[in-house]
């Protein structure tokens, strides 16, 4: 049988690419599973990136990631968005399916699978801190998984009751604003917190946010969505008060695993990719 030259392509668009480690996971994954497809890491600036949307379509890849600053732009480029993508409004993650693009996003769908082995957020109450990108795709995930109260505790207050009044009027969960402008002690009546604002994120990881470390009793399941480092100083914290904690690298790899499924139709072994970013020593 003659060989097969043509491999399928996958990929991201970013500006700045130079720092993103998902080619490392998904090339790790790509070999894990005896697929000779190949992910390319692109560096698009905004203007671009119409041009790049129908190189992709030209070239048939298989679908691509869109990060920073291109996830809310790269809607109007694409055929059609998934359900929790709509909402959102954001999307990191595009899909060629049948000949058409189809955007998704999988920040928080990514955040729920990895919360999801540790808790089902199903009836929970949650207060979630920050209400950028992350945290509203967060917040709208964990809603649409059945968390039954999401409190939203952001410092600007115009992106927090954004995304309050975007859970409370798009999904079933009850969602309410509330404000951070001094310390934020977590109600006892809380079952998961997750924090999904910038602050410790590298290099600024000595950053902590100004949640009382007392309020975080062992009964609560504790998250944050920074990657680097998968350890900060507020899970330090909350790990040593005895909370169950989840890490913003079992995130990334969640997103990985379902961006991975979208595209080839496969269950990535996660741990495959949890080492491929370990071993980057982020
Ligand atoms: P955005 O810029 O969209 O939002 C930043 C958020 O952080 C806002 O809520 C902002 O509040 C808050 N914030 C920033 N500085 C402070 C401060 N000093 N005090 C209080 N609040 C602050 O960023 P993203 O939502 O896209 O990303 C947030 C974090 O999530 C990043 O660290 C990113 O690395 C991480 N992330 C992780 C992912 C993963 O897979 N692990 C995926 C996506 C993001 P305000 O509205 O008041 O400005």
């Amino acid at each position: 049988m003659a060989e097969n030259f043509l491999l399928p392509l996958t990929g991201s668009f970013a500006q700045p690419a130079v720092g993103n480690p998902t080619v490392a996971m998904i090339e790790a994954a790509f070999r894990h599973h005896d697929l000779d497809w190949r992910y390319i890491n692109c560096e698009v600036a905004p203007e671009g990136l119409g041009d790049a949307v129908k190189g992709a379509r030209a070239m048939r890849w298989r679908g691509f990631n869109c990060s920073i600053p291109h996830k809310v732009a790269v809607i109007d480029h694409l055929d059609g968005l998934g359900e929790s993508a709509e909402i959102i409004g954001a999307v990191n993650t595009i899909v060629a399916r049948d000949g058409k693009l189809i955007g998704e996003n999988t920040d928080g769908k990514g955040f729920v699978k990895a919360l999801s082995d540790v808790t089902d957020p199903e009836g929970k109450t949650v207060m979630l801190f920050g209400a950028g990108g992350a945290g509203r795709a967060v917040g709208v995930e964990l809603a649409l998984a059945g968390a039954a109260k999401i409190l939203v505790v952001n410092r600007s207050r115009d992106r927090g009751e954004a995304v309050a009044s975007l859970i409370a009027g798009r999904t079933p969960a009850k969602a309410e604003y509330h404000p951070w402008d001094q310390t934020v002690s977590v109600p006892s009546d809380v079952e998961i917190v997750v924090h999904a604002t910038s602050q410790g994120l590298y290099p600024n990881v000595d950053q902590m946010p100004d949640i009382d470390p007392d309020s975080l009793t062992p009964d609560k399941v504790v998250a944050d969505g920074i990657h680097n480092p998968p350890k900060t100083r507020f899970l330090k914290a909350a790990e040593a008060n005895g909370c169950t904690i989840v890490d913003g690298l079992s995130m990334l790899v969640g997103q990985g695993v379902i961006g991975f499924k979208y595209w080839t139709g496969i269950e990535a072994n996660p741990e495959v990719m949890r080492r491929a970013l370990a071993d980057l020593d982020l």
